[in-house]
């Protein structure tokens, strides 16, 4: 099964608490497209409302219908990426008066009237209670929502079906990343809901995993650099050798992540080179004794 996967199905009921109806966005960086979840037995909570493309707002109603509902009780986001704030508009203007809420953090033109959630308040619902998670990385805004009824989380971007999650240049941050999945692990999970792609049944399993492929990437970059491999577009040529070339914007991206990870740890240095990559190094303390180091007048 390909990550755009056609037959992905455009509405599911996953659970007796949980609805799921397709954003019908499907591409290279949504799979299927940007799901949307219904929470509780009756005026669900709609966790993100997809990227907003005509179609889904039929597709929403549709489902409600079967299931007997009117209309949401409320809209919560993961975060304000276009795929899943992008349909608050249509939503708006089809159930007028509904509240919707995120993190408000670093945003620049969010839709008017958006209600601030912070980490650790609750969402009340029918038969249902959302536990809102700070969890920054992919996204500095970012919030999951744990589901204790099922010990379920609904994990918006930070933990997909079927990818890895993106690290954005800019507002991404992989230290965050990193905590922010440790902080998931900490919590009583069984189920995940990621935004793209299936149910993951095994949730610890797949935070253990994410956690591992960061760690074996990052003991690659720091090898490398070991090495003397020492620019970024050198190190993607080493760590991506079998993965296409038009993929290494991308990898470039991945390994930058990594690097101002190591940075902030204090675990590794950059030296600007005009018009030139950067040279990165491994920062004194990690340098093994006899490895020569120059110090750049630190
Ligand atoms: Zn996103």
């Amino acid at each position: 099964m390909s990550w755009i996967d056609p037959d992905f199905p455009k509405t599911a009921t996953v659970s007796d608490l949980v609805g799921r109806v397709l954003g019908l966005n499907p591409g290279m960086m949504t799979g299927p497209g940007t799901n949307t979840y219904l929470v509780g037995r009756r005026d669900p909570i709609l966790i993100d409302t997809g990227i907003g493309v005509p179609e889904y707002m039929p597709l929403l109603e549709g489902y409600l219908a079967e299931r007997g509902w009117r209309s949401p009780s409320r809209v919560v986001l993961t975060h304000r990426h276009k795929d899943h704030l992008g349909g608050v508009k249509d939503i708006r203007a089809r159930f007028p008066g509904l509240r919707v809420g995120k993190r408000l953090h670093r945003d620049e033109d969010l839709p008017e009237g958006i209600e601030d959630i912070r980490d650790g308040d609750v969402i009340e619902g029918d038969g249902v209670t959302l536990v809102a998670v700070s969890t920054p990385g992919h996204a500095s805004d970012h919030l999951c929502y744990y589901l204790p009824e099922e010990k379920a989380v609904f994990t918006g971007d930070v933990v997909l079906s079927g990818s890895t999650s993106v690290i954005p240049a800019g507002d991404g941050d992989l230290l965050d990343y990193m905590r922010s999945l440790r902080r998931l692990q900490g919590l009583d999970v069984r189920r995940i809901y990621s935004a793209h792609g299936p149910v993951i049944e095994d949730g610890p399993g797949r935070i253990a995993d994410y956690i591992a492929h960061r760690l074996d990437r990052e003991r690659q970059i720091l090898e490398g650099l070991g090495d003397g491999v020492e620019t970024i577009p050198a190190l993607v040529k080493r760590i991506y050798a079998d993965v296409p070339e038009k993929l290494h914007a991308m990898a470039a991206q991945s390994v930058e992540s990594h690097l101002k990870k190591l940075l902030r740890e204090g675990r590794v240095q950059e030296r600007p080179v005009p018009d030139a990559p950067s040279i990165w190094s491994w920062a004194a303390r990690d340098a093994p004794p006899k490895a020569p180091h120059a110090p750049d007048g630190e």
